[in-house]
């Protein structure tokens, strides 16, 4: 039984598993290094331990600090949240041998999707459609050539270990391939420490459909419905919603079931999300899956009423999950805006700095996600994500209008946001009407 639960993780994040925890009446340790010294997620804690200076490598993504802080703190369970260490198998394993519950899938699930050629061949062996492209690390140039080919251009080239929408490179015809080559694999290099590429071919103007999962290793494996996650900039997420619009069912039921077969594959354990692209006559492929809980569940949370943290917790120390299939339900609406210390007007440029003046709207279908407030400093160090603006309603147009009216109230000073370009992305028809793709935002649909 877990009784005190560490978060290896700073910001949002962090105070979503601490409340997760209070829930439960678990005890919460934060962890967090000098640049966070006076930061929410840390007061917010029971205890909190300092684990080193602002660089990640040094604090949030250090090992033997984090599992030093769980020592100390006598805490017997760690929740990676998402980024840092939260796909790091090497870390649940390291957190298992010092007889600790690691709040995720094991070790080896991690590992096997973590490497994308090998979440490629799993998935293709259990029946699931992937990106067309290669299964293995392409070895060089050359390789490269002849897949691409085989498989026709546009390709991209991507990470074998990559995330983040990190180090993908983009190559329109042959007589590219060979520098876009030798680009991809340094920057995987520098990116991931390891070189090791692969190619897929460059879909044209995708959606991006994930279907969130929850195994408990008991015999339940369950999916908790799609989200729909379109609106990108390089090639990361900036607004996400549920149910996914203009979807026809029978594709819905295929991303499922796909999904539901592939978690059980791998014989998966805790929230994981299967990401697929949809092309425009509804079929889809398997991109990756990312094996922890994502920045964007509160959607689905919002969508179903249930609490994925809550069943994180619970299914980490060995409870059986409590859901059917059948009665997890799309009961409403909901969409989620990130907002970011970025400017859109520089091609989103982050823009750390202090976080002089903020104000966020409440009320009713409104829920926020914060790791900073007033007088909050950002620092340069980490992903610059401030906060989440969540909305749900009956309808999507509901939705939809709670949070174009969320982000009209929405005020924050000294440091440049993603509000502006996000007001944008939702006054558009293209959003109103549910008509999105992942090129859009680099197509310009949404400048102003
Ligand atoms: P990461 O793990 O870095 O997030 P993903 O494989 O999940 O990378 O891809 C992130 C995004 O990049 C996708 O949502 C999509 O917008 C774009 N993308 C990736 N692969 C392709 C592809 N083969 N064709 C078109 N777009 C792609």
């Amino acid at each position: 039984m877990i009784r005190s639960v560490l978060v290896a993780n700073r910001g949002e994040i962090a105070r979503r598993v601490f409340r997760a925890c209070r829930q439960l009446g678990l005890k919460t340790v934060a962890v967090f290094s000098e640049a966070d010294r006076d930061s929410p997620h840390v007061r917010e804690a029971d205890q909190a331990m300092a684990i080193g200076s602002a660089p990640a490598h040094d604090s949030y993504l250090n090992i033997d600090r984090i599992l030093e802080a769980a020592r100390t703190s006598r805490a017997d369970a760690i929740h990676p949240g998402y980024g840092f260490l939260s796909e790091n198998w090497r870390f649940a394993e390291a957190c298992r041998r010092a007889g600790l519950i690691f709040v995720g899938p094991s070790p080896d699930a991690i590992r096997q999707m973590g490497d994308k050629t090998e979440a490629r061949r799993l998935m293709a062996a259990a029946g699931i459609v992937v990106v067309p492209g290669s299964h293995e690390t392409v070895a060089d140039a050359g390789e490269a050539e002849r897949v691409a080919r085989e498989i026709g251009y546009p390709v991209i080239l991507k990470a074998v270990a990559g995330g983040g929408g990190i180090g993908m490179t983009r190559v329109d015809k042959p007589q590219d391939l060979s520098t876009a080559f030798a680009t991809a694999t340094r920057r995987a290099q520098a990116a991931f420490g390891r070189r090791d590429v692969y190619i897929e071919r460059y879909l044209d103007r995708p959606r991006h459909v994930e279907i969130q999962v929850f195994g408990d290793g008991k015999g339940t494996t369950v999916h908790l419905h799609e989200r729909e996650c379109s609106i990108q900039r390089r090639h990361q997420k900036l607004v996400e919603e549920a149910p996914a619009p203009n979807l026809a069912p029978a594709v819905k039921d295929g991303l499922a079931g796909a999904a539901v077969a592939g978690a059980r594959a791998v014989g998966y354990v805790n929230a994981g999300t299967l990401e697929f692209l949809v092309d425009a006559a509804g079929d889809f492929y398997f991109l990756e899956m990312n094996t922890r809980l994502q920045v964007e569940h509160p959607v689905t949370e919002e969508v179903t009423g249930l609490d994925l943290v809550v069943a994180q917790l619970r299914v980490a120390q060995g409870e059986r999950l409590p859901w059917r299939q059948e009665e997890i339900a799309q009961r409403r609406a909901a969409i989620e805006c990130r907002v970011y210390a970025e400017d859109p007007a520089k091609g989103f440029l982050p823009s750390p700095g202090k976080v002089e003046r903020l104000e966020l709207p409440s009320g009713e279908g409104i829920r926020i996600e914060s790791g900073v407030e007033a007088g909050s400093v950002v620092p340069v160090h980490y992903d610059p994500l401030l906060f989440k603006l969540i909305t749900h309603g009956t309808s999507r147009a509901e939705a939809v209008e709670r949070m174009a009216a969320v982000l009209e109230r929405s005020v924050v000073e000294g440091v440049r946001t993603t509000i502006p370009f996000l007001r944008r992305v939702l006054a558009s028809d293209a959003l109103r009407q549910g008509r999105v793709h992942t090129q859009m935002v680099e197509q310009g649909a949404f400048d102003g």
